[in-house]
């Protein structure tokens, strides 16, 4: 198949052939469809799959370019991989002028502030750096509409479970939840149970 059949914007179409790439992976052909239209998704894929353009992708063409809050959090266990993450953001959304912007720990809070004052679409970041910014009233999450929620299983292996059951409890109540993680263990299970409504099960 072609990414064409997914019916995204031209801008974002462009973009993809761009980066070269041809067909949509098996995750992606899974994924975007249901992530389109906007429903909860339970992922179990191992990195390398494409599975950061089957979530990237859906979020570029979702956000709406004319809002100034963040509509779209991710969630990284690594400072390496949000600024993976936001690299591929900025790839897939550079047509439609998506700003991405990554947000970690052991970096100046103050020039994420800063960051934060400007127009935002997408703010990925690792779990405890983004609540210390919504506890202190600089990532403003009133309109944020998606969260994906990436190596989860990294995410509770290192310990972050608490700080993201924290965040997801600050975010909208109405929104659409992706989660990615690489093995589907009973605690990734009872955290999906907790916070995703009718979650469409995707195995890779
Ligand atoms: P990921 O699993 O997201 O880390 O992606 C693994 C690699 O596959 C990255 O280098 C991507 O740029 C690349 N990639 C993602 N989607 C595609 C695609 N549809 N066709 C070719 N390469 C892709």
């Amino acid at each position: 198949m072609h990414f064409k059949e997914f019916k995204l914007d031209d801008k974002i179409l462009q973009a993809i052939e761009q980066l070269g790439y041809i067909e949509p992976t098996e995750v992606q052909q899974k994924v975007i469809p249901v992530a389109l239209s906007k429903q909860d998704i339970l992922v179990k894929s191992k990195t390398g799959s494409g599975k950061t353009a089957a979530f990237a992708t859906p979020l570029c063409e979702l956000v709406d370019w004319e809002e100034n809050k963040p509509q779209a959090l991710v969630l990284t266990p690594t400072r390496e991989l949000a600024v993976q993450v936001q690299e591929d953001i900025t790839n897939i959304g550079r047509y439609k002028r998506i700003k991405g912007l990554a947000l970690y720990g052991k970096s100046p809070f103050a020039k994420q502030k800063l960051a934060l004052k400007q127009k935002t679409h997408i703010v990925v970041g690792t779990p405890g750096r983004v609540l210390d910014h919504m506890e202190k009233g600089t990532l403003d999450v009133s309109k944020i509409e998606y969260l994906v929620i990436d190596e989860a299983d990294e995410m509770l292996n290192m310990g972050f479970l608490d700080q993201v059951e924290s965040i997801i409890k600050l975010l909208p109540k109405k929104r659409t939840t992706m989660l990615f993680s690489a093995t589907l263990s009973q605690e990734i299970k009872t955290l999906s149970g907790k916070y995703m409504n009718d979650a469409v099960s995707i195995e890779i």
